[in-house]
């Protein structure tokens, strides 16, 4: 059984249809992959599945359950996590205590930081810090990070959910050839270790080509292809419309 599954899903905005009868299925364990132009609905896609968008049309499955319609925090609940193309985080809270804050809110709490649960989640988010070497950084206030540190921080708040289903929106958008190689390893050691589904979109064509399993290509709302790397790659209408072949 697909750990995800969308089916006819579409949203418009107005008269405009952003994401236009749109069917994917992710299996366990899988990264997969949207790519596709900008504007193509794949930031609208990823809104639809975690609930923060409600579609015109279609449905959204978790491990074979209809999420279609449920609010966006018991989506995360059933571990289903996400980043957002933007940052997320607070610029003037600490890195350490952004992701504290991430703890709480996942656990019901408000973010007050001398409560007891918020001293208990203390350890833990100094671990999460660890597991993506922003340990060095957990003082520091999150707005003065670099920007690729930003993002790296933004994956340990969507971590914070402990999903078993992570979406990242644009993981390496704005990052540096280096900032974006080391993103790219860290994100595939964090999927390995937690044993993570994973769905991103990407600009980034070698990254995609790198480590997706299976992608699909949006274009104009719509999926106009999808498969395996070798298959997408060769396919004439994505060389056409995409790859500017
Ligand atoms: P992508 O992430 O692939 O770049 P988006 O999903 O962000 O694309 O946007 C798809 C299309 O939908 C774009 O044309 C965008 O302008 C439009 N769109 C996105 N959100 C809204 C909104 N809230 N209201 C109106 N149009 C929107
Ligand atoms: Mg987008």
């Amino acid at each position: 059984m697909p750990v995800l599954e969308v089916c006819g899903l579409s949203k418009s905005f107005g008269g405009f249809r952003a994401v236009s009868d749109v069917d994917l299925v992710v299996a366990e364990g899988e990264i997969a992959a949207v790519i596709g132009p900008n504007g193509a609905g794949k930031s609208t896609l990823f809104s639809l599945i975690t609930g923060h968008l409600q579609p015109t049309a279609g449905r959204v499955l978790v491990n074979g359950r209809d999420i279609t319609g449920v609010a966006p925090h018991k989506i995360c609940g059933m571990g289903l996590g996400r980043s957002f193309q933007r940052t997320n985080i607070f610029p003037k809270l600490t890195v350490l205590e952004n992701v504290r804050a991430a703890l709480l809110a996942h656990r019901g709490q408000g973010p007050n930081f001398w409560s007891r649960a918020n001293r208990l989640c203390h350890g833990e988010a100094q671990a999460l810090l660890a597991s993506i070497g922003l340990s060095v950084h957990a003082p520091a206030t999150a707005g003065t990070l670099s920007y690729g540190n930003q993002k790296q921080l933004e994956l340990g708040i969507a971590l914070a959910s402990d999903p078993k289903i992570l979406l990242l929106d644009e993981p390496t958008a704005g990052m540096s050839a280096s900032e974006t190689h080391e993103t790219i390893a860290l994100i595939e050691r964090i999927a390995r270790e937690r044993r993570l589904t994973l769905l991103f979109t990407e600009h980034d064509m070698a990254v995609v080509f790198s480590i997706a399993h299976r992608i699909a290509v949006m274009y104009q709302g719509r999926v106009i292809a999808h498969g395996d790397p070798v298959a997408v790659r060769a396919d004439a209408q994505v060389r056409r419309v995409y790859l500017g072949d």
